[in-house]
Protein backbone atom coordinates (compact mmCIF):
# COMPACT_ATOMS: atom_id res chain seq x y z
CA UNK A 1 0.00 0.00 0.00
CA UNK A 2 2.54 2.19 0.24
CA UNK A 3 3.33 4.92 -2.40
CA UNK A 4 6.88 3.52 -2.72
CA UNK A 5 6.96 5.65 -6.03
CA UNK A 6 6.75 9.15 -4.58
CA UNK A 7 8.83 7.91 -1.37
CA UNK A 8 11.35 6.09 -3.32
CA UNK A 9 11.83 9.37 -5.57
CA UNK A 10 12.51 11.13 -2.55
CA UNK A 11 9.60 14.03 -3.24
CA UNK A 12 7.59 13.87 -0.75
CA UNK A 13 9.85 12.07 1.68
CA UNK A 14 13.31 13.59 0.98
CA UNK A 15 15.51 12.64 3.90
CA UNK A 16 14.03 9.24 4.23
CA UNK A 17 17.03 6.55 3.50
CA UNK A 18 16.36 4.82 0.75
CA UNK A 19 14.26 1.44 1.38
CA UNK A 20 12.65 3.42 4.18
CA UNK A 21 9.08 2.80 3.84
CA UNK A 22 6.81 4.91 6.27
CA UNK A 23 6.96 8.85 5.99
CA UNK A 24 7.34 9.82 9.58
CA UNK A 25 6.30 13.36 10.76
CA UNK A 26 6.86 14.56 14.41
CA UNK A 27 6.95 17.66 16.82
CA UNK A 28 5.31 19.69 18.96
CA UNK A 29 1.73 20.93 18.39
CA UNK A 30 2.89 24.24 17.80
CA UNK A 31 6.34 26.09 17.81
CA UNK A 32 6.94 27.68 20.86
CA UNK A 33 9.91 29.13 21.33
CA UNK A 34 13.15 28.59 19.68
CA UNK A 35 14.70 26.41 22.44
CA UNK A 36 11.57 24.23 22.30
CA UNK A 37 12.69 23.76 18.55
CA UNK A 38 16.09 22.82 19.02
CA UNK A 39 15.34 20.70 21.63
CA UNK A 40 12.50 18.84 19.58
CA UNK A 41 14.67 18.85 16.09
CA UNK A 42 18.08 17.52 18.13
CA UNK A 43 15.91 14.31 19.72
CA UNK A 44 13.92 13.45 15.87
CA UNK A 45 17.47 13.58 14.17
CA UNK A 46 18.79 11.06 16.75
CA UNK A 47 15.59 8.91 16.29
CA UNK A 48 16.53 7.82 12.62
CA UNK A 49 13.05 7.75 11.29
CA UNK A 50 11.45 11.25 10.95
CA UNK A 51 11.76 12.98 7.76
CA UNK A 52 10.17 15.81 9.10
CA UNK A 53 9.57 17.80 12.06
CA UNK A 54 6.44 19.45 12.46
CA UNK A 55 5.11 22.50 14.42
CA UNK A 56 2.71 24.52 13.89
CA UNK A 57 3.18 28.77 13.65
CA UNK A 58 -0.89 29.72 12.52
CA UNK A 59 -3.09 27.61 15.16
CA UNK A 60 -6.40 27.47 13.86
CA UNK A 61 -8.15 27.35 17.40
CA UNK A 62 -11.79 26.14 18.49
CA UNK A 63 -11.91 28.31 21.02
CA UNK A 64 -10.95 32.30 21.03
CA UNK A 65 -8.56 33.31 23.78
CA UNK A 66 -6.40 30.26 22.67
CA UNK A 67 -2.87 30.39 22.26
CA UNK A 68 -2.96 31.15 18.69
CA UNK A 69 0.64 30.68 17.63
CA UNK A 70 3.71 33.20 16.99
CA UNK A 71 3.12 33.67 13.10
CA UNK A 72 5.69 34.67 10.66
CA UNK A 73 8.01 34.64 14.15
CA UNK A 74 7.89 31.06 14.84
CA UNK A 75 8.93 30.52 10.90
CA UNK A 76 11.77 32.42 11.14
CA UNK A 77 12.75 29.81 14.38
CA UNK A 78 12.15 26.74 12.08
CA UNK A 79 14.10 27.98 9.07
CA UNK A 80 17.10 28.61 12.03
CA UNK A 81 16.34 25.09 13.41
CA UNK A 82 16.66 24.11 9.96
CA UNK A 83 20.00 25.43 9.06
CA UNK A 84 21.33 24.12 12.40
CA UNK A 85 19.92 20.73 12.84
CA UNK A 86 19.77 19.44 9.08
CA UNK A 87 16.15 18.43 10.07
CA UNK A 88 13.88 19.51 6.75
CA UNK A 89 10.27 21.05 8.67
CA UNK A 90 6.72 20.87 7.92
CA UNK A 91 3.78 23.96 9.14
CA UNK A 92 0.12 24.36 8.57
CA UNK A 93 -1.03 27.04 6.06
CA UNK A 94 -4.88 27.86 5.96
CA UNK A 95 -4.68 31.39 3.53
CA UNK A 96 -2.64 32.33 1.05
CA UNK A 97 -0.65 34.84 3.24
CA UNK A 98 0.40 31.44 5.18
CA UNK A 99 1.92 29.87 2.03
CA UNK A 100 4.19 32.87 0.52
CA UNK A 101 5.36 33.48 4.36
CA UNK A 102 5.97 29.64 4.53
CA UNK A 103 8.07 29.41 1.26
CA UNK A 104 9.98 32.84 2.00
CA UNK A 105 10.89 30.95 4.97
CA UNK A 106 12.05 27.82 3.75
CA UNK A 107 9.35 25.10 4.63
CA UNK A 108 9.81 21.65 3.50
CA UNK A 109 6.16 20.25 3.49
CA UNK A 110 3.16 22.23 4.14
CA UNK A 111 -0.21 20.71 5.52
CA UNK A 112 -3.72 22.08 5.46
CA UNK A 113 -5.65 21.89 8.55
CA UNK A 114 -9.14 20.03 8.86
CA UNK A 115 -11.10 23.07 9.85
CA UNK A 116 -9.45 25.00 6.28
CA UNK A 117 -10.43 21.94 4.22
CA UNK A 118 -14.00 21.83 5.58
CA UNK A 119 -13.55 25.08 3.18
CA UNK A 120 -13.44 25.14 -0.27
CA UNK A 121 -12.66 28.79 -1.06
CA UNK A 122 -9.64 28.56 1.62
CA UNK A 123 -8.52 25.42 -0.12
CA UNK A 124 -9.01 27.35 -3.52
CA UNK A 125 -7.07 30.30 -2.42
CA UNK A 126 -4.02 28.12 -0.95
CA UNK A 127 -3.98 25.88 -4.42
CA UNK A 128 -3.87 29.19 -6.37
CA UNK A 129 -0.72 30.72 -3.98
CA UNK A 130 1.09 27.66 -4.62
CA UNK A 131 0.47 27.28 -8.74
CA UNK A 132 3.82 26.89 -10.28
CA UNK A 133 5.56 25.91 -6.93
CA UNK A 134 6.92 22.20 -6.01
CA UNK A 135 6.39 21.39 -2.51
CA UNK A 136 5.21 18.95 -0.98
CA UNK A 137 1.30 19.59 0.51
CA UNK A 138 -0.33 16.88 3.11
CA UNK A 139 -4.03 17.43 3.11
CA UNK A 140 -5.74 16.72 6.41
CA UNK A 141 -9.61 15.14 6.58
CA UNK A 142 -12.28 17.81 7.06
CA UNK A 143 -14.27 17.57 10.22
CA UNK A 144 -16.54 15.91 8.46
CA UNK A 145 -16.83 12.50 7.30
CA UNK A 146 -17.18 13.51 3.67
CA UNK A 147 -14.50 11.77 1.36
CA UNK A 148 -15.99 14.01 -1.58
CA UNK A 149 -14.98 16.72 0.61
CA UNK A 150 -11.57 15.77 1.40
CA UNK A 151 -10.97 14.43 -2.33
CA UNK A 152 -12.28 17.87 -3.37
CA UNK A 153 -9.60 19.73 -1.43
CA UNK A 154 -6.77 17.06 -3.19
CA UNK A 155 -7.99 17.43 -6.68
CA UNK A 156 -7.66 21.38 -6.26
CA UNK A 157 -4.04 21.30 -5.45
CA UNK A 158 -3.72 18.84 -8.01
CA UNK A 159 -5.23 20.65 -10.84
CA UNK A 160 -3.40 23.62 -9.48
CA UNK A 161 0.03 21.16 -10.51
CA UNK A 162 0.83 20.57 -7.03
CA UNK A 163 2.44 17.58 -8.52
CA UNK A 164 3.40 15.93 -4.67
CA UNK A 165 -0.25 16.03 -3.07
CA UNK A 166 -0.95 13.03 0.09
CA UNK A 167 -3.29 12.88 3.00
CA UNK A 168 -3.41 13.08 6.55
CA UNK A 169 -6.14 10.73 8.58
CA UNK A 170 -7.10 12.51 11.65
CA UNK A 171 -10.35 10.97 12.31
CA UNK A 172 -13.82 13.15 12.16
CA UNK A 173 -15.47 15.09 14.72
CA UNK A 174 -17.17 12.99 17.46
CA UNK A 175 -20.77 13.41 18.79
CA UNK A 176 -21.19 10.98 21.58
CA UNK A 177 -19.37 10.38 24.47
CA UNK A 178 -15.64 8.42 23.36
CA UNK A 179 -12.61 7.82 24.61
CA UNK A 180 -11.13 9.68 21.39
CA UNK A 181 -11.36 13.65 20.67
CA UNK A 182 -11.90 12.42 16.78
CA UNK A 183 -13.36 9.48 15.38
CA UNK A 184 -11.23 7.44 13.43
CA UNK A 185 -13.63 6.00 10.65
CA UNK A 186 -11.06 4.10 9.52
CA UNK A 187 -12.55 3.64 6.61
CA UNK A 188 -13.23 6.45 4.73
CA UNK A 189 -9.63 6.81 5.03
CA UNK A 190 -9.22 3.40 3.52
CA UNK A 191 -11.87 4.46 0.98
CA UNK A 192 -9.53 7.56 -0.09
CA UNK A 193 -6.29 5.07 -0.52
CA UNK A 194 -8.25 2.77 -2.36
CA UNK A 195 -10.02 5.59 -5.09
CA UNK A 196 -6.12 6.81 -5.53
CA UNK A 197 -3.71 4.28 -5.23
CA UNK A 198 -0.98 6.65 -5.86
CA UNK A 199 -1.58 8.89 -2.74
CA UNK A 200 0.50 9.05 -0.17
CA UNK A 201 -1.92 8.63 3.34
CA UNK A 202 -0.14 9.03 6.80
CA UNK A 203 -2.70 9.05 10.11
CA UNK A 204 -2.04 11.47 12.79
CA UNK A 205 -2.85 9.46 15.86
CA UNK A 206 -2.40 12.68 18.19
CA UNK A 207 -5.60 14.25 17.05
CA UNK A 208 -7.38 11.33 16.67
CA UNK A 209 -7.01 10.21 20.05
CA UNK A 210 -6.56 13.85 22.01
CA UNK A 211 -4.85 11.79 24.73
CA UNK A 212 -0.69 10.21 25.22
CA UNK A 213 -2.37 7.02 26.07
CA UNK A 214 -3.53 6.08 22.65
CA UNK A 215 -0.97 7.35 20.56
CA UNK A 216 0.99 4.17 20.96
CA UNK A 217 -2.37 1.97 20.00
CA UNK A 218 -3.54 4.54 17.39
CA UNK A 219 -0.26 4.18 15.97
CA UNK A 220 0.04 0.68 15.51
CA UNK A 221 -3.43 -0.01 14.47
CA UNK A 222 -2.91 2.91 11.18
CA UNK A 223 0.60 1.04 10.12
CA UNK A 224 -0.87 -2.36 10.51
CA UNK A 225 -3.77 -1.28 8.28
CA UNK A 226 -1.41 -0.10 5.56
CA UNK A 227 -1.04 3.85 6.17
CA UNK A 228 1.73 5.06 5.04
CA UNK A 229 3.25 6.41 7.54
CA UNK A 230 2.67 8.52 11.00
CA UNK A 231 2.36 12.53 12.11
CA UNK A 232 3.02 12.59 15.56
CA UNK A 233 3.04 15.88 17.88
CA UNK A 234 5.87 15.49 19.82
CA UNK A 235 6.94 18.03 23.10
CA UNK A 236 10.11 17.95 25.08
CA UNK A 237 7.66 18.61 27.97
CA UNK A 238 4.02 18.21 27.16
CA UNK A 239 2.56 18.88 30.27
CA UNK A 240 3.80 22.88 29.40
CA UNK A 241 2.35 22.91 26.16
CA UNK A 242 0.79 25.80 24.93
CA UNK A 243 -1.77 23.58 22.51
CA UNK A 244 -3.35 20.52 22.78
CA UNK A 245 -0.90 19.68 26.05
CA UNK A 246 -3.24 15.70 26.34
CA UNK A 247 -2.09 14.48 23.58
CA UNK A 248 1.64 15.04 23.26
CA UNK A 249 4.09 12.61 23.82
CA UNK A 250 7.75 13.38 25.13
CA UNK A 251 11.05 12.11 22.47
CA UNK A 252 11.53 9.13 24.79
CA UNK A 253 8.13 7.94 24.68
CA UNK A 254 7.87 8.83 20.79
CA UNK A 255 11.22 6.75 20.18
CA UNK A 256 10.01 3.98 21.94
CA UNK A 257 7.13 3.27 19.21
CA UNK A 258 8.82 3.77 16.74
CA UNK A 259 11.40 1.33 17.82
CA UNK A 260 8.68 -1.23 18.16
CA UNK A 261 7.14 -0.37 14.95
CA UNK A 262 9.68 -0.11 12.65
CA UNK A 263 13.01 -1.26 14.16
CA UNK A 264 12.44 -5.12 13.15
CA UNK A 265 10.85 -4.17 9.94
CA UNK A 266 13.60 -2.14 8.75
CA UNK A 267 15.97 -4.70 10.08
CA UNK A 268 14.28 -7.63 8.11
CA UNK A 269 13.57 -5.34 5.29
CA UNK A 270 17.92 -4.83 5.06
CA UNK A 271 18.40 -8.90 5.60
CA UNK A 272 15.91 -9.55 2.67
CA UNK A 273 17.63 -7.40 0.25
CA UNK A 274 20.95 -8.90 1.53
CA UNK A 275 19.85 -12.38 0.80
CA UNK A 276 18.21 -11.35 -2.70
CA UNK A 277 21.78 -10.19 -3.58
CA UNK A 278 23.05 -13.60 -2.61
CA UNK A 279 20.12 -15.67 -4.76
CA UNK A 280 21.01 -12.91 -7.78
CA UNK A 281 24.26 -14.17 -7.78
CA UNK A 282 23.78 -17.74 -7.37
CA UNK A 283 21.52 -17.61 -10.40
CA UNK A 284 23.86 -15.80 -12.32
CA UNK A 285 26.35 -18.68 -11.37
CA UNK A 286 23.63 -21.16 -12.31
CA UNK A 287 23.58 -19.91 -16.42
CA UNK A 288 26.70 -19.43 -16.41
CA UNK A 289 27.30 -23.13 -15.34
CA UNK A 290 24.32 -24.20 -17.33
CA UNK A 291 25.86 -22.55 -20.06
CA UNK A 292 29.34 -23.99 -20.06
CA UNK A 293 27.94 -27.73 -19.68
CA UNK A 294 25.62 -26.87 -22.98
CA UNK A 295 28.81 -25.71 -24.81
CA UNK A 296 31.00 -28.93 -23.57
CA UNK A 297 27.93 -31.05 -24.59
CA UNK A 298 28.13 -29.32 -28.05
CA UNK A 299 31.97 -30.26 -28.15
CA UNK A 300 31.22 -34.01 -26.75
CA UNK A 301 28.39 -34.24 -29.78
CA UNK A 302 31.22 -33.42 -32.29
CA UNK A 303 33.45 -35.78 -30.98
CA UNK A 304 30.70 -38.70 -31.13
CA UNK A 305 30.04 -37.73 -34.33
CA UNK A 306 34.11 -37.95 -35.46
CA UNK A 307 34.26 -40.74 -33.76
CA UNK A 308 30.88 -42.68 -35.05
CA UNK A 309 29.49 -42.76 -31.82
CA UNK A 310 25.40 -42.91 -30.47
CA UNK A 311 24.57 -39.97 -29.10
CA UNK A 312 22.34 -41.49 -26.55
CA UNK A 313 24.62 -43.27 -24.07
CA UNK A 314 22.36 -44.45 -21.17
CA UNK A 315 24.93 -46.45 -19.22
CA UNK A 316 26.72 -42.73 -19.37
CA UNK A 317 23.71 -40.85 -18.30
CA UNK A 318 22.90 -43.47 -15.32
CA UNK A 319 26.07 -42.80 -14.00
CA UNK A 320 26.15 -38.91 -14.15
CA UNK A 321 22.77 -39.15 -12.60
CA UNK A 322 23.45 -41.40 -9.77
CA UNK A 323 26.64 -39.09 -8.80
CA UNK A 324 24.50 -36.04 -8.79
CA UNK A 325 21.50 -37.32 -7.03
CA UNK A 326 24.30 -38.82 -4.30
CA UNK A 327 25.88 -35.44 -4.33
CA UNK A 328 22.37 -33.33 -3.81
CA UNK A 329 21.80 -36.35 -1.05
CA UNK A 330 24.32 -35.26 0.86
CA UNK A 331 23.97 -31.51 0.47
CA UNK A 332 19.58 -31.72 1.40
CA UNK A 333 18.31 -31.72 -1.53
CA UNK A 334 15.92 -33.93 -2.36
CA UNK A 335 15.97 -37.13 -5.06
CA UNK A 336 13.23 -36.20 -7.42
CA UNK A 337 13.93 -32.92 -7.72
CA UNK A 338 17.70 -33.21 -8.31
CA UNK A 339 16.36 -36.14 -10.95
CA UNK A 340 14.18 -34.15 -12.63
CA UNK A 341 16.41 -31.31 -12.93
CA UNK A 342 19.05 -33.38 -14.52
CA UNK A 343 16.56 -35.46 -16.58
CA UNK A 344 16.20 -31.49 -18.22
CA UNK A 345 19.15 -30.49 -18.43
CA UNK A 346 20.34 -34.05 -20.52
CA UNK A 347 17.26 -33.78 -22.49
CA UNK A 348 18.22 -30.07 -23.33
CA UNK A 349 21.51 -31.46 -24.65
CA UNK A 350 20.42 -34.56 -26.68
CA UNK A 351 18.25 -31.81 -28.55
CA UNK A 352 21.37 -29.45 -29.03
CA UNK A 353 23.47 -32.62 -29.82
CA UNK A 354 20.96 -35.02 -32.25
CA UNK A 355 20.63 -31.08 -33.99
CA UNK A 356 24.17 -31.20 -34.53
CA UNK A 357 24.95 -34.56 -35.78
CA UNK A 358 21.73 -33.63 -38.25
CA UNK A 359 23.35 -30.81 -39.78
CA UNK A 360 26.38 -32.72 -40.09
CA UNK A 361 25.38 -35.52 -41.92
CA UNK A 362 22.90 -33.22 -44.01
CA UNK A 363 26.65 -31.53 -44.57
CA UNK A 364 27.88 -34.61 -45.56
CA UNK A 365 25.21 -35.24 -47.84
CA UNK A 366 25.11 -32.42 -50.10
CA UNK A 367 28.63 -31.09 -49.36
C1 LIG B 1 -2.54 20.33 14.00
O1 LIG B 1 -2.04 19.42 13.31
O2 LIG B 1 -1.90 20.96 14.84
C2 LIG B 1 -3.97 20.63 13.85
C3 LIG B 1 -4.47 21.79 14.14
O3 LIG B 1 -4.63 19.58 13.43
P1 LIG B 1 -6.13 19.40 12.86
O4 LIG B 1 -6.24 20.29 11.68
O5 LIG B 1 -6.10 17.95 12.52
O6 LIG B 1 -7.07 19.70 13.98
MN1 LIG C 1 -2.29 19.92 17.71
Amino acid sequence: MANEKLIAEGGINPSAPKDAKPLIIAGPCSAESPQQLVEVAQELKKNGFVNYMRAGVWKPRTTPNSFEGYGTEALIWLNQVKQESGMPFATEVATEKHVYECLKFGADLLWIGARTVSNPFAIQEIASALRGVQIPVLVKNPLSPDLKLWEGAINRLRLAGVKEVGAIHRGFTVWHASPFRNFPMWEIALQLKANNPELTVISDPSHISGNSKYIELLSTRAINLGFDGLMVEVHPNPKLALSDAMQQITPNQFNSIIRNLFEAKQANAELMNELRAEIDALDELLVWALSNRMAIATEIARVKCETGQKIIQPDRWNEVLSKVIGKGHKMGLRTEFVKRLFNSIHRESLQTQEAMTQNRSEMVKFG
